[in-house]
């Protein structure tokens, strides 16, 4: 067999079953590969079935309250995310949902591996879906590191119809197998066909989150949802966070659009 019927033979066999394998509403997965951009698959199905619970469609979301859909994600992390997922909505019940890869990535906080995931999974695009995973595991393949140009070819080399079994399926070896540092060679199904799992050396490890600013910035966006708008000296309070420190968090909230301050108070924004 070639490496990809390997591929896809293995992924029929052991993939995981996650909510948003089971739907092509482009909504849907958009929702999800919002929530999949910095967390891992598993923590995120909670939060994702609540949230299209809460939120079942476009429109739903575009008409929620921002101090609603940040509760929804607390916890989640990255809440800038919400806030753009919810433009995003704004912007596809105005204008309707954009049909191709390009076109998706004019709507807010939608890069281009989500934009290629919901053209792929929803659409039925013929494109591939590239994210570090992907990028890992065909530089092995190939034995060399590849990014760019270079990578996008050894994808679309790779890639038959349908598109979206392949994407979903080399994805899922990332996750389960070929990991970033110890990956799993004896139990991969393109062993045969792989060069040289040197080919990848993964980034040195995120600092932690303990303490860390984004740590502060849940915090401040905590107390705002659970407690409204209120003064700065107390949040500085509730949080105990110092007050330079508040003011270079408040600072990143305020440009990423999730808050306002005005004469001393804060709120989240509209
Ligand atoms: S053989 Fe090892 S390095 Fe190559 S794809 Fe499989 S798990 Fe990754």
């Amino acid at each position: 067999m070639s490496r990809r019927e390997d591929l896809l033979t293995w992924y029929h066999s052991v993939r995981r079953d996650f909510p948003w394998r089971h739907t092509t509403d482009p909504y849907r997965i958009l929702v999800s590969e919002i929530m999949l951009q910095q967390t891992q698959a598993a923590r995120v199905v909670p939060f994702y079935e609540r949230f299209v619970e809460r939120y079942p469609d476009v429109d739903a979301l575009a008409d929620a309250d921002l101090a609603e859909v940040l509760s929804l994600w607390k916890g989640l992390g990255y809440p800038s995310r919400a806030r753009r997922l919810r433009e995003a909505a704004r912007v596809i019940t105005s204008h309707g949902w954009p049909d191709s890869a390009a076109a998706l990535e004019s709507l807010p906080g939608v890069g281009p591996y989500t934009a290629a995931a919901v053209a792929s999974f929803a659409f039925g695009e013929h494109i591939g879906v590239i994210d570090t995973n992907v990028r890992r595991v065909v530089s092995r393949w190939h034995g060399v590191p590849l990014s760019g140009r270079r990578l996008q070819q050894a994808v679309d080399e790779e890639l038959a119809p349908p598109a979206d079994q392949w994407n979903q399926a080399v994805m899922e070896l990332g996750a389960m197998v070929c990991h970033p540092r110890r990956p799993r060679c004896a139990d991969c199904p393109v062993a045969e066909s792989c060069i040289d799992p040197g080919a990848y050396q993964p980034p040195p490890r995120q600092s932690p989150f303990n303490g860390s600013d984004r740590q502060k910035r849940g915090r401040v966006l905590a107390a705002l949802v659970d407690g409204g708008p209120t003064d700065l000296a107390t949040v500085a309070t509730s949080t105990a966070i110092g007050s330079d420190r508040l003011a270079r968090v408040v600072e990143t909230l305020e440009e990423d659009g999730l808050v306002l301050v005005e004469g001393g108070r804060i709120r989240l924004a509209d």
